[in-house]
């Protein structure tokens, strides 16, 4: 089994277009959507879900207030500032409390407790094209770097009982705790840029992130044609850092009408007066380079 994470240094370069697009190109993988924060690969997919399951990610304290004597020991050693005074007692504030345990450490009373917190869902479903497993991370909620790693983990044991060869992972944007969840252990990431000052830029900071972990790259750069100037740059520290330039996709409105009918760019067909979909095109050619190349990455 091999995992393939598809992966961006930034949001809105059309990393999960491409994703989709690669789900309905392999139809027999298994899907992972590890971008927990902005899990939206689904929406492309039309998944049938069959199992919800809560995630817990966090503890919160919780003060009993028949038990505490208003004392204030727990506010003082609250290093978040996570506790307030009433007349009474004490209250924690769920949103400020980082679940560290302090406060229970310190009440004389034995009035602060920890109760698991639910973060987030995670879900397994099926859609047309193979097995997917997501997640939702709630709103301003935490450790999206655990939730990722339960998504690869259930992605891992379908692919294991249902004899699948490979994994293809939709990974979060940027370089921080979900990205490097979604990247260790991948046998090959794709990184998707834009010809953009931001674009090369994140592209640089992805590929150390990859060095880092061990994980060979190729790169796709996608709406290559509206700055040429900058997609010869992209190219140009490719071939420095040797990484293969896997494909290069062009602007096509296409790809924009199939996102408004939900469906992944070559499952799209272009209307007859509508240019031809070459964008399609440019991401089955890229399929075929990212499969020969994962085909050949020893397991
Ligand atoms: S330390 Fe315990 S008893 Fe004192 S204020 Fe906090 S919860 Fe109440
Ligand atoms: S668990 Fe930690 S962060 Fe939360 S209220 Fe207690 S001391 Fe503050």
């Amino acid at each position: 089994m091999k995992e393939f994470l598809v992966i961006s240094g930034k949001g809105g370069t059309g990393k999960t277009s491409i994703t989709a697009a690669f789900a309905a190109l392999a139809q027999d993988m298994v899907l992972a959507d590890c971008d927990v924060d902005a899990a939206n690969l689904h929406m492309l997919l039309e998944p049938v879900t069959y199992h919800t399951e809560e995630f817990v990610g966090s503890q919160k304290a919780i003060i009993d207030p028949s038990k505490c004597t208003n004392c204030r020991l727990c506010q003082r050693h609250c290093r978040f500032d996570a506790i307030e005074s009433t007349k009474t007692a004490c209250i924690i504030d769920p949103l400020g409390c980082e679940g560290c345990g302090v406060c229970s450490y310190v009440c004389p009373q034995g009035a602060i407790a920890l109760r698991d917190h639910v973060s987030g869902h995670w879900f397994l479903s099926d859609t047309r094209y193979g097995p997917l497993v997501h997640a939702r991370l709630g709103i301003a909620e935490e450790n999206s770097g655990k939730l990722v790693a339960k998504v690869r983990e259930h992605a891992q044991r379908i692919a294991e009982e249902q004899h699948r060869e490979y994994i293809l992972v939709d990974g979060p944007p940027g370089t921080g705790c979900p990205v490097i969840s979604s990247i260790s252990g991948v046998d090959l990431a794709l990184i998707v840029t834009e010809p953009t000052v931001a674009g090369l830029h994140d592209l640089e900071r992805v590929k150390r992130l990859a060095d880092h972990f061990d994980v060979p790259v190729m790169v796709c750069i996608n709406k290559f044609d509206l700055d040429e100037s900058y997609t010869a740059k992209i190219e140009t520290y490719c071939q420095e850092q040797d990484i293969e330039v896997a494909g290069r996709i062009p602007f096509d409105k296409n790809v924009v009408y199939a996102l408004i009918r939900g469906l992944p760019a070559v499952d799209y067909r272009a209307e007859p007066f509508s240019s031809p979909n070459g964008a399609a095109d440019a991401i089955r050619n890229l399929w075929q380079a990212v499969l020969e190349r994962l085909q050949s990455e020893p397991v």
